[in-house]
């Protein structure tokens, strides 16, 4: 697609940031994705630096009929916030975090990360529910729902939005909240990337930490029979300051893993536990109860710290391929299912594991937001990650899918739409939002008619003439 000269002429004297084209400085930086799989270029990129820019970057798009896509912390696996041919509204220029300590809430700029939302906020001894990986983006995993260790203590990431200011299709800038724009508000939450270009988030913030217990611990693969059950018991009886992760996989050569563990197969936990630490024996007992771990790193740490150990063992630019659905139980099937798949797993960096739910997501009726899921009491996840020139990719993707399809019939039905790859289908996106699918696909109509805002897991506006 070429785009005329004068126009993108035009569109320069209107912004107040940077428009890139290839060849420009800069560009390669705004256009590289986490997932170094996404192969996609856009035209132009408009690095915005405030409202103005994005609503010159949208009506641009939409009087050019130009592919547009958003781009926040660019970690998602499905790379929807590259439109290739088309402009990409880059917001990692815009970082401010604004907190207030007495309210309790925060306001934070499209292009943060988790990792300096919660710096900030732990200042004052404060969080809301953020995934873990602090390089994500917040953008872009608030608009899909959001989950980390404090969602079962406080909801999804939505369940603490308080408003946002978003541009829509129309190029308007709206303010909207459960007062105002209440329908936007609602499709927000949970299919935030459909509906416009979200610039601001404000968050409502609880008492966390600043020092929590936890970090990973780890046994040899051939207890994962007996770990995995009682995994299970942990997971029903846990408090909800108790979050723990469970993931088979095989260690890395981390100086923290003894070296003859390195690439050995092992079945880990991932533990969080906010709540008061002079109970911490007490609610850790059953974890330390299974004895003989070969890598215990559980210690009191600062929240900040534990929500970004896990950083180094996701760099950015390998390829990242994975499957996940929601799930109501761990039944005994399941869990001889999971243990099987992973027996046959192919990939040096595959990895199959339960991230822990239940709690506060289902203190909220179901169409209480987009978001819905509230059955779930764990996801699941089959991952594989690889270099670019890995020979094996082919079969490494096909075990996944083939693993993916064993599992699916454990699904509550339901999945995460931030956990989507490129190649899943509408059902797929139907399945996310289940009995809501039909209020947002009338909320995508209203404020998206022509479907401007396509680059995601896109909702089809219902035809309207
Ligand atoms: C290593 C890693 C760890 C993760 N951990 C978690 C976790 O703990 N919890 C969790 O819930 N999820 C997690 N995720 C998934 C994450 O929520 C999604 O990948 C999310 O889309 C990332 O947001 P982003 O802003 O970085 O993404 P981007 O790729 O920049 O954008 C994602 C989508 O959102 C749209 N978008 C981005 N910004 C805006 C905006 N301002 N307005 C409108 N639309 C926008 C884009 O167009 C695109 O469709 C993780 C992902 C990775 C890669």
């Amino acid at each position: 697609m070429t785009i005329d000269d004068v126009a993108v002429g035009s569109l320069r004297r209107r912004l107040n940031g940077p428009l890139l084209r290839p060849s420009d400085a800069g560009f390669e930086a705004a256009t590289r994705l986490w997932n170094g799989m996404i192969d996609k270029t856009p035209a132009l990129v408009v690095a915005a630096t405030g409202t103005a820019d994005v609503v010159a970057a949208v009506e641009f798009a939409r009087t050019h009929d130009l592919p547009l896509s958003v781009r926040g912390g660019g970690h998602n696996i499905a790379g929807g916030a590259l439109a290739d041919g088309g402009l990409t509204i880059d917001m990692s220029g815009l970082r401010g975090i604004y907190v207030d300590p007495v309210a309790r809430t925060a306001t934070v700029q499209a292009g943060c990360r988790l990792g300096e939302v919660d710096r900030e906020t732990q200042r004052h001894g404060l969080a809301t529910p953020l995934g873990f990986v602090s390089e994500t983006g917040v953008a872009g995993l608030t608009l899909g729902g959001g989950i980390g260790y404090l969602t079962r203590r406080f909801g999804w990431t939505v369940d603490n939005l308080l408003d946002v200011e978003i541009v829509t299709a129309d190029g308007r800038v709206r303010r909207a909240g459960r007062d105002e724009h209440a329908e936007l508000f609602w499709a927000v939450r949970g299919a935030g990337a459909n509906l416009g270009v979200v610039t601001t988030f404000t968050y409502r913030l609880h008492e966390v930490g600043p020092a929590v217990y936890g970090g990973m611990i780890a046994w040899p693969l051939d207890r994962a029979d007996e770990i995995l059950r009682a995994y299970r018991a942990i997971g029903a009886e846990a408090p909800r300051e108790l979050a723990v992760w469970l993931v088979l996989l095989r260690a890395p050569a981390a100086p923290f893993v003894p070296e003859q563990w390195h690439g050995e197969p092992v079945c880990a936990m991932s533990v969080c536990y906010s709540g008061d630490l002079a109970r911490v024996d007490e609610v850790l007992a059953p974890i330390r109860a299974l004895g003989d771990p070969v890598v215990n790193l559980l210690a009191e740490q600062p929240y900040t710290q534990l929500q970004s150990y896990m950083d180094a063992t996701e760099p950015s630019g390998a390829h990242y391929y994975w499957k996940t659905e929601y799930l109501a139980e761990l039944s005994d099937d399941l869990l001889s299912t999971v243990r099987g798949a992973f027996a046959e797993c192919p990939i040096p960096q595959g990895q199959l594991g339960f991230l822990h739910l239940g709690g506060a997501i289902d203190d909220h009726d179901g169409d209480d937001g987009a978001v819905g899921n509230r059955d779930a009491r764990f996801a699941l996840g089959i991952k594989g990650q690889w270099d670019p020139e890995e020979p094996d990719a082919d079969a490494f993707r096909q075990w996944i899918r083939d693993a993916w399809k064993r599992l699916q019939p454990f699904s509550t039905g339901g999945n995460y739409i931030n956990f989507q790859t490129d190649d899943e289908d509408d059902e797929r996106i139907r399945a996310t939002y289940g009995a809501n699918y039909g209020r947002l696909a009338e909320v995508k109509t209203t404020y998206d008619p022509d479907n401007v805002f396509r680059s995601n897991r896109n909702i089809c506006p219902r035809r309207t003439s």
